[in-house]
């Protein structure tokens, strides 16, 4: 069995967090250290701790976290002017949390995606 997460206990609402949206399949909740003035993040319910252990059967979850998170860009008046999504994984991907989980961060121009290094 896969072990809780902190986000599985938000999920569960063991921890509080700020939950902006929940159904079968994902929960959403406000960033803890926003970025940008919309920062929220979205997490499968079941445990998946990286894109790496996604599977075929976690298809419609995925898709469903691209749903939302369209839902609540129009909920939170950022659609028209775009936002971004990220799904960071793994060691190189800066990932803290081992739960998928996507940011969605917006409100303000977000600039290019990676500045490049001095040395690139
Ligand atoms: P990542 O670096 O992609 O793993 O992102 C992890 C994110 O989780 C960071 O943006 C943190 O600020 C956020 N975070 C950590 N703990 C909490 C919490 N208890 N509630 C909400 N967000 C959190």
């Amino acid at each position: 069995m896969i072990e809780e997460t902190l986000f599985s206990r938000i999920v569960n609402g063991d921890i509080p967090a700020d939950i902006v949206y929940q159904d079968e399949l994902v929960t959403a909740f406000r960033d803890i250290n926003p970025r940008t003035p919309t920062h929220i993040l979205l997490v499968p319910n079941k445990v998946i701790p990286t894109v790496n252990d996604v599977s075929a059967d976690d298809e419609s979850t995925m898709g469903r976290l691209i749903v939302v998170a369209q839902k609540l860009a129009q909920d939170e008046g950022i659609a028209d002017d775009g936002y971004r999504l990220i799904i960071n994984c793994g060691d190189h991907g800066n990932q803290e949390v081992y739960h998928l989980h996507m940011h969605l961060m917006g409100g303000r121009p977000l600039g290019p995606m990676l500045t490049r290094k001095q040395t690139d």
